[in-house]
């Protein structure tokens, strides 16, 4: 078995072109080659207004780009027909295919009705006012263009929370009082006093009939575009409840584990494995403290303790459970999670998920590919331009080929950090040795053991140009440039990935 790997195949400033579906699949034998074993694909459904956003602002989960609905047929990333092409197309690279699933709200609401609400404090949604006041709103989705296809599920206010207003120049957010509640839905969490409520209208798990209509359109989903697993999108923000309940019908339903992770964004390790434990277990966590890790060390530079990088991680506390990143499209610039890990640290973070033995890493798609797009800010644009992280491909293969192997780690200096992994039989050539530092120029002493006794290493990212050679335990003192990863392998290991690379 190869380590897996992720590759979020968007960002996102992705171009509103119609073509992504089509540009994963022509891209498929590519990262297939790199070592990507899932692809993790935007929301495939009609978003509210269009195509304006990557697929968040969900209107209508049966219309994937089927219908004409919200002024348009397709999504931003293309039609119905390329989805499912681009699946197979995965598939014909054993790349698993998994779906981004958002589910706890929806936007664009087809008709408005009436109804009584309290408004609450957007600081604190447990205070709220005491009188109950009518208003209208747009939560009746009828999805006139769709006529009923797939599924008749008429979608009213019995089946939301609550909703949101812009009113007098300020997002107000009310409390919809109806026969199925009149409160939000229990968090684990108390952040924002209770966080059931995030954008939109936010839909109510409580009532059955919503229940059993995510239910039957998850078996939907999946037998019309044969998806390998799911991304679980804001379940900070929806019970976990009824997750346990969905992810539990859709294994019994089709006699198959699905492959799952789920986005709980939060700066704290215990909210996110409470939520983790929650649900059995059942799903990969985002490591977002770890993310903030990063970050920290970004901007900190060498004033940040290198062997405090895993600190407060799930990876530390969970980590059969943790889904390491470095960035994503909510935390790229310009987004409102921002909060994106400075460039020369980038190459020491994906030395960090790619070349340990633990977690499960996802790479982001402008670090591979690049990307260029302009921030509004009234009149203003401002040109962000990602420039692909340099080495990426590099460690891409050594993950692929050689980073397998005991773990032995040199976390014993504030600036110089390094770790080998030792080889197996299994894979010819494996085993290598990282070191970083986010300070001067370093080195250190580690040893790769027997297997590697008198052997010639060489640094594949190409920072450093000398050999090494190892004694009879196969122990060498490695070295790396300021500000800088190294990675050192085989001479003839290297070869190898120059040749697959083509230089
Ligand atoms: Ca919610």
């Amino acid at each position: 078995m190869n380590n897996p790997t992720m590759f979020q195949f968007f960002h996102w400033y992705y171009p509103d072109d119609g073509n992504l579906w089509n540009h994963c699949k022509e891209q498929a034998e590519r990262l297939s080659k790199l070592g990507i074993s899932h692809i993790w694909l935007p929301p495939a459904y009609k978003s509210a207004r269009g195509t304006w956003e990557p697929g968040y602002a969900v209107y209508d989960l049966f219309d994937l780009g089927e219908f004409d609905q919200q002024g348009t047929v397709r999504t931003r990333h293309g039609t119905k027909e390329q989805y499912i092409d681009c699946i197979n197309g995965l598939h014909q690279h054993n790349i698993q295919a998994i779906a981004d699933i958002v589910l706890n709200h929806k936007h664009g609401g087809d008709e408005t009705e009436k109804m009584g609400v309290r408004e609450v404090n957007t600081e604190n949604r447990k205070e709220m006012a005491d009188e109950v006041v009518e208003i209208e709103a747009h939560t009746r989705f009828t999805f006139p263009g769709r006529k009923g296809k797939y599924s008749d599920y008429v979608w009213d206010k019995e089946s939301f929370t609550g909703v949101s207003e812009m009113m007098d120049n300020r997002e107000r957010i009310f409390l919809i009082q109806h026969n199925m509640g009149d409160n939000w839905d229990q968090m684990l969490d108390d952040e924002m006093g209770n966080f059931d409520y995030l954008m939109g209208a936010d839909i109510d798990f409580r009532n059955p009939f919503v229940r059993d209509e995510m239910k039957k359109w998850g078996e939907w989903y999946i037998e019309n575009t044969n998806i390998d697993g799911f991304r679980l999108d804001a379940v900070k923000h929806i019970n976990y409840r009824f997750f346990q309940e969905w992810l539990y019908h859709m294994k019994e339903h089709f006699k198959k584990d699905f492959f799952c992770v789920s986005e709980y964004w939060s700066s704290k390790k215990d909210a996110i494995i409470s939520y983790c434990n929650a649900l059995g277990k059942q799903s990969l966590m985002y490591d977002v403290p770890l993310h903030f890790n990063f970050f920290d060390a970004g901007h900190k530079k060498r004033d940040f303790d290198m062997r405090s990088i895993f600190d407060d991680t799930v990876l530390k506390e969970l980590p059969e459970n943790s889904f390491t990143f470095v960035d994503n499209h909510d935390s790229q610039p310009g987004q409102s999670l921002e909060s994106y890990v400075d460039f020369w640290f980038q190459p020491l973070a994906y030395s960090l998920i790619l070349l340990r033995v633990k977690g499960f890493p996802c790479v982001f798609y402008p670090h591979l590919y690049g990307a260029k797009y302009d921030l509004e800010q009234g009149e203003e644009k401002y040109p962000i331009e990602i420039v692909p992280v340099p080495g990426l491909e590099y460690m891409l293969l050594v993950r692929q080929w050689f980073a397998y192997g005991d773990e032995y780690d040199y976390f014993d200096h504030s600036n110089t950090v390094g770790w080998v992994r030792k080889g197996i039989d299994e894979k010819e050539l494996s085993g290598c040795a990282v070191l970083l530092s986010n300070g001067d120029e370093g080195h250190k002493d580690m040893e790769l053991g027997d297997r590697f006794a008198g052997k010639t290493l060489v640094d594949v990212t190409g920072n450093r140009q000398e050999k090494i050679t190892t004694d009879e335990h196969g122990k060498a003192t490695f070295v790396v440039n300021g500000e800088s990863v190294s990675i050192w392998i085989l001479e003839e290991a290297a070869n190898r990935i120059h040749q697959q690379l083509g230089y």
